[in-house]
């Protein structure tokens, strides 16, 4: 599976905003946004100039990919299917992310990112419905009960992660019941509860040219 292994922060700083990539430290003053939010590169510094149409749509669909970790040629797939869908292609993209179970692990509290998500599913500590689930990308259907698997729920990295979840999850779409180690995928979210800093529909329009 292709993966962007190189430096993360330097994308929040080419996106001119937090993508909250790197879990804990994200929030911490180690963030390097905080401390050096110009372009990446010798020239960074003042490098911002106005973009066309067409670089605006361009940077928002770099962004969106960055946020879901996911690489072109999938994030093609997603938007062809979003636009398969009845209702709004840009809102059935996000929606088709969102229902991803690296994203619901992150969401849930499980994983400081959604990277870390990704590593934790690979290493088979997750199971959907009961069954174990090593794939990153698996899309979650209403009801869906993602859980720690048994052999894992010692595993330091899913405990120091889960103190970021104070009583429950943020999103209404999703239940946590943190004793478990257990959520539920409730539904399909709406657009007005993904937490996401995105217009989806300049993506549509670079992707319908
Ligand atoms: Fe982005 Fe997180 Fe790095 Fe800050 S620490 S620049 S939010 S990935």
């Amino acid at each position: 599976m292709a993966r962007y292994n190189g430096p993360v922060c330097k994308l929040c700083r080419r996106e001119g905003e937090k993508l909250f990539l790197k879990g804990t430290r994200c929030l911490s003053a180690k963030c390097s946004f905080e401390k050096r939010s110009y372009f990446p590169g010798q020239h960074g510094v003042g490098q911002r100039s106005k973009l066309s149409e067409y670089g605006i749509q361009l940077r928002e669909k770099q962004k969106v990919k960055r946020i879901y970790g996911v690489l072109e040629s999938q994030f093609r797939n997603y938007y062809e299917r979003a636009t398969r869908k009845k209702g709004v292609s840009g809102e059935n993209l996000l929606k088709l992310l969102e229902s991803r179970l690296d994203n619901v692990i992150y969401r849930l509290g499980f994983a400081a990112s959604r990277n870390n998500a990704r590593q934790l599913i690979l290493h088979r500590h997750f199971r959907v419905n009961g069954k174990i689930v090593n794939v990153p990308s698996f899309l979650l259907r209403p009801n869906d009960v993602i859980e720690v698997n048994e052999k894992s729920r010692k595993l330091a990295a899913i405990h120091e992660s889960m103190k970021r979840i104070k009583d429950d999850v943020m999103v209404p779409w999703l239940s946590l019941d943190k004793a478990k180690m257990q959520g539920v995928f409730l539904d399909t979210p709406n657009r007005q509860d993904i937490p996401v800093n995105v217009q989806e529909n300049l993506i549509i329009e670079l992707y319908s040219k």
